[in-house]
């Protein structure tokens, strides 16, 4: 065994760490050690065994923990070239990569016991814990703690400590009374989640009130309910433990599946119902994927052309192959509906990734797919990942979306990891879209990736007609300033007679954008970031949609103290009003950030309107994103275009595809669909083709803007921000840059800035960037190493720098 060995830790460094290996010690490549590392221990991946003695004296590795390398050869590779490619500390690459961090958490959690449960009863009853030596304050600390315990299955400490403000001696002394239960669960491999479900068993006549409306809400929901909807619908707890007690009803413990879900499985298209285009298509995937040889294809397809579906045939093709395969969707595509159809379709054999497990059920699934139990892999930007072994095929739908970008270190982006990993693994790419992005079209183009098209919706239904409506010439005709034009509250008029349902899409959340003084002409910003406020009117705050920031609803003007206080602009909660006022007898629902917390909202919301039970669905660009409705026949379109003036050189481009989403969603069912598209700017290039449904237009027409500024795919583009709560350094760090650039020979890469960033202030940090152009990748990745190194000889410390390659925000 070489004596020495280099580990890549997490920490913002851009080099490896040099450790001794001890003699009853054998760490191997791939594998994870546990190291000192300053004060703190930390595990790292280990990269390389050597015989180089360093220049300072090493310190010994502590623990090995991997007997078997948890990154093949292959993934260890993609790692390095994230690093490298994306400027990145590869430690930092590796925790990414990695979703074990749960088996180092040490990890305590308390359950209640049936005792426990007596208590709370007995409690309730007479409002105080009988004949207990605590004190006032400890026994209300007590029953905070078997409150909070009775409502869950089990709960680490601190989330417990904090949420019941109870103290170690009162949970100590808890035990004590065997009221609660304490377990260690570190590094437990096992640690479903469950659910308490409460189920009907007989019904007594003698009820009290409380009692009453239980039975009647589990009879309502045939006999069962979750605990967690007891507390939606305000039951009460103690009657239900009551009716626990007399065995009225019974709590039993399911596995808490994130197919647990109100949607029944869609029946999937089986590939013998396939129109020619997409049986065209999968022969096409197939024919590839049988080489075994690395190939990039492009499938654009237009909305509601049945792309999933071939997608879904392709796989199953590979599984019985017995190779692997990797689809990723965005964000918001992975709803509990398509894991259930998922399932359906492949059964144990597909790993689902999504954002709502615990990182111990993420690190679950992760030894599942690394011990060949799943072979295909359903996720979000991550799951590129996926330690599948025998990979024949990735597939990134909708390709062009943002989300695949991830917006902290590493900054990589999903899509073009999963076209290098398809390199490295000689196996088949599809990136799919109704409108791929530039870069993708333009590779595909170029004859980088062989491009496949379904031009036509499945069964021949028709791609909506578009109308626009000029909102300036609204504004002339009617006299003040529309929120829903003449012509969309008509069209909608008609949809609710026929009972058609309607989209209405306004892509800014909460009611009112801008609080105006009309004395002093200033506006109420955040604290910490220069941006203005938002009125939300439902939770009666202000807020910031940057950092969260919260702020009472002011009377008086903060600056001058005017009662001239205006709320300016509409936001998707104000015209979700408008509309209920417009159309009193439509059932009216809203889909945004404030509606939305978990995907559980999400979908039921969705179902609702696929059960024909909404008419009118308001909501931001949530509502734009691949689903499927059959009902809706119009979509309204309420300034998706302000986006238009953002100075972001990809403000076209993304207008261009959020209109082409949304008015995809309308005419997917037998009747056709119809889109009226409010805009300030009917002539720009974005919203014309978008309203004639032509992306080869757009493309062409964008493209030869962006060659004339070389800006991407021209152009290998870094967008580099330093950033700073003080302003002064910001400053001076900035300007030691600048000049550093200056008198950098820098051949064949523009250097533009240092400028104040479009949002200069931004959680509380002053903001300045450098935005980077150049024809080669080499020397612009070049150019940031040498710049890297000179902020740390400057000491400018390497979490206030960003370096954002190929960034998609400027802002
Ligand atoms: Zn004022
Ligand atoms: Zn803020």
């Amino acid at each position: 065994m070489p004596p020495f060995c280099d580990v890549a830790l997490p920490v913002p460094v851009d080099s490896l760490f040099t450790y001794r290996v001890p003699d009853s010690m054998q760490p191997i490549v791939g594998g994870r050690v546990l190291v000192p590392f300053r004060q703190q221990r930390l595990s790292g991946i280990v990269i390389k065994l050597h015989d180089c003695v360093p220049n300072l004296e090493p310190k010994d590795l502590l623990q090995v923990l991997d007997t078997e390398p948890l990154l093949d050869e292959q993934l260890l590779k993609l790692g390095t070239w994230i690093a490298d490619y994306y400027l990145a500390p590869l430690g930092d690459v590796f925790r990414t990569m990695l979703p074990l961090s749960a088996e180092f958490k040490r990890s305590i959690v308390y359950r209640i016991t049936d005792q426990g449960q007596t208590a709370l009863h007995l409690a309730g009853m007479s409002g105080s814990s009988a004949r207990s030596r605590s004190t006032p304050q400890d026994q209300l600390a007590e029953f905070r703690v078997l409150e909070y315990l009775t409502a869950r299955d089990s709960v680490r400490v601190e989330t417990l400590r904090n949420a019941a403000r109870a103290s170690h001696s009162v949970l100590a002394k808890m035990i004590r009374k065997r009221w609660i239960s304490r377990e260690d669960v570190s590094g437990r491999r096992k640690a479903a989640r469950v659910v308490k479900i409460a189920v009907l068993k007989q019904i007594e006549a003698k009820l009290n009130a409380n009692q009453k409306q239980i039975i009647e809400a589990l009879v309502a929901s045939e006999g069962k309910l979750r605990l967690e909807q007891f507390n939606a619908l305000r039951l009460s707890r103690s009657s239900l433990n009551t009716l626990v007690r007399r065995r009225q009803v019974e709590m039993v413990e399911e596995p808490a599946e994130f197919t647990v879900s109100q949607s029944k499985p869609r029946p999937l298209p089986s590939s013998f119902q396939f129109n020619a285009a997409q049986r065209a298509t999968l022969e096409k995937i197939r024919e590839h994927v049988d080489v075994a040889a690395f190939s990039g294809l492009l499938l654009h397809g237009v909305t509601g052309s049945g792309k999933t579906a071939v997608y879904l045939a392709a796989m199953r093709t590979v599984l019985d192959a017995g190779r692997s395969a990797i689809l990723l969707v965005p964000e918001i595509g992975l709803t509990p509906a398509v894991a259930a159809d998922l399932h359906q379709a492949f059964g144990e054999q597909v790993a689902i990734l999504h954002s709502a497990l615990t990182d111990r059920e993420r690190a679950e699934q992760w030894h599942r797919i690394k011990r060949g139990d799943a072979r295909l892999v359903v996720g979000t930007r991550s799951a590129v990942f996926a330690p599948v072994s025998n990979l024949a095929l990735v597939v990134v739908d909708e390709e062009q979306d943002a989300s695949y970008k991830q917006e902290e270190t590493p900054r990589y982006h999903a899509r073009d990891v999963a076209v290098m990993r398809a390199k490295m693994a000689n196996a088949v790419v599809v990136l799919g879209s109704a409108t791929p992005s530039l870069e993708s079209y333009f590779n595909a183009k170029k004859h980088k990736y062989t491009l496949l098209e379904l031009p036509d919706r499945v069964e021949r239904r028709p791609l909506p007609e578009v109308e626009m409506v000029d909102m300036r010439l609204e504004f002339q005709d009617t006299g003040h300033e529309q929120v829903v034009s003449r012509k969309l509250a008509q069209e909608i008029r008609q949809r609710l007679d026929r009972k058609e349902q309607v989209m209405v899409l306004l892509n800014r959340r909460g009611y009112s954008p801008l609080v105006l003084c009309r004395t002093c002409g200033k506006t109420l910003e955040c604290k910490n970031c220069a941006i203005a406020l938002t009125l939300h009117k439902r939770s009666h705050r202000m807020e910031c949609h940057y950092c969260g920031f919260m702020a009472p609803i002011p009377k008086n003007c903060v600056h001058c103290g005017s009662d001239y206080v205006y709320f300016l602009g509409t936001g998707s909660e104000k015209l979700e009003e408008l509309l209920h006022g417009m159309f009193s007898q439509a059932r009216i629902a809203r889909l945004d950030r404030d509606t939305v917390r978990g995907r559980e909202d999400f979908e039921r919301v969705l179902n609702a309107l696929n059960a024909g039970e909404l008419d009118i669905l308001v909501g931001t660009q949530m509502i734009a994103k691949g689903h499927d409705i059959h009902g809706v026949t119009l979509v309204g379109v309420v300034g998706a275009d302000a986006a238009l003036g953002f100075p972001d050189f990809r403000a076209a481009e993304r207008t261009f595809q959020l209109l082409t989403q949304v008015a995809g969603r309308a005419g997917r069912g037998d009747i056709p669909g119809k889109v009226v598209l409010q805009t300030y700017f009917p002539d720009h290039y974005a919203v014309q083709y978008a309203a004639r449904h032509d992306f080869i237009g757009f493309y062409e027409k964008e493209l030869r803007f962006r060659s004339w500024m070389r800006y991407p795919p021209y152009s290998a583009l870094a967008n580099v921000l330093v950033r700073s709560d003080d302003l002064d350094k910001a400053l001076s760090w900035s300007g030691i840059l600048a000049k550093w650039f200056d008198k950098t020979t820098h051949e064949g890469i523009r250097v533009l800035g240092p400028a104040a960033a479009p949002i200069l202030r931004l959680k509380r940090d002053y903001r300045y960037h450098f935005v980077l152009k150049s024809a080669s990748r080499e020397k612009l990745n070049a150019l940031l190493r040498a710049m890297l190194a000179q902020a740390a000889q400057q000491k400018i410390p390497r979490t206030q720098l960003i370096v954002d390659v190929d960034a998609i925000w400027l802002m």
